[in-house]
């Protein structure tokens, strides 16, 4: 047993999640849920497993809510592009959004507004229901085209359903049942050739 203060972090399946759980010198239950969206979890030594599963259940929403806002930011990892790299960026995604709207709107029976597109740090793509704006980020270009797929009709979604909701994740599960693959491609690192 190692004499240290604090014993190595071990992945184990808590209360159906995947959590990296670390045994410290700590009052309470510590719960970070981190950029790649798994969830961290430190705890004092006399709290027994029981514990922290009972713990994380009456945290689930939370964990839940906080996974989703990760799922939906790019990060900042590619502050540094230059104007050339983002003006490329935006020639792929603008030369595809188009037709993929065109392709899901009657599937979706939904109608977009305008389009647009920017290079943005806290979100993949955003969709004003009153107006039918849809914006999409023009940092997809660094990812598989279904990601791009996917962030287009998860924001076309939103013109029948505004939040995360269970009727959310019904129209999205009917529509594209990979999405939840996509969207975890999206919290790796981008392609970096482009
Ligand atoms: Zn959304």
């Amino acid at each position: 047993m190692s004499k240290g203060r604090q014993a190595a972090p071990q992945l184990m399946d808590l209360a159906g999640m995947d959590v990296l759980l670390v045994r410290k010198n700590v009052k309470n239950i510590n719960l970070r849920v981190r950029r790649d969206g798994s969830v961290a979890v430190s705890a004092p030594r006399f709290v027994s497993l029981t514990e922290i599963e009972r713990f994380l259940e009456s945290k689930r929403a939370w964990i839940h809510r906080a996974q989703e806002r990760i799922a939906h930011e790019p990060g900042d990892a590619l502050e540094a592009a230059t104007p050339f790299q983002q003006k490329a960026w935006k020639e792929v995604v603008s030369a595809f959004v188009p037709a993929l709207v065109e392709k899901w709107e009657p599937i979706l029976g939904v109608k977009a507004g305008k389009l647009a597109y920017r290079n943005m740090k806290s979100r993949w793509g955003s969709c004003q229901p009153s107006t039918g704006r849809i914006c999409i980020n023009t940092r997809l270009a660094l990812y598989p085209p279904e990601c791009l797929e996917y962030v287009v009709v998860h924001e076309l979604c939103h013109l029948q359903e505004r939040g995360h909701g269970p009727g959310f994740y019904a129209l999205m599960d009917a529509a594209l049942p990979g999405w939840r693959e996509a969207r975890d491609r999206l919290k790796a690192p981008p392609m970096t050739h482009l």
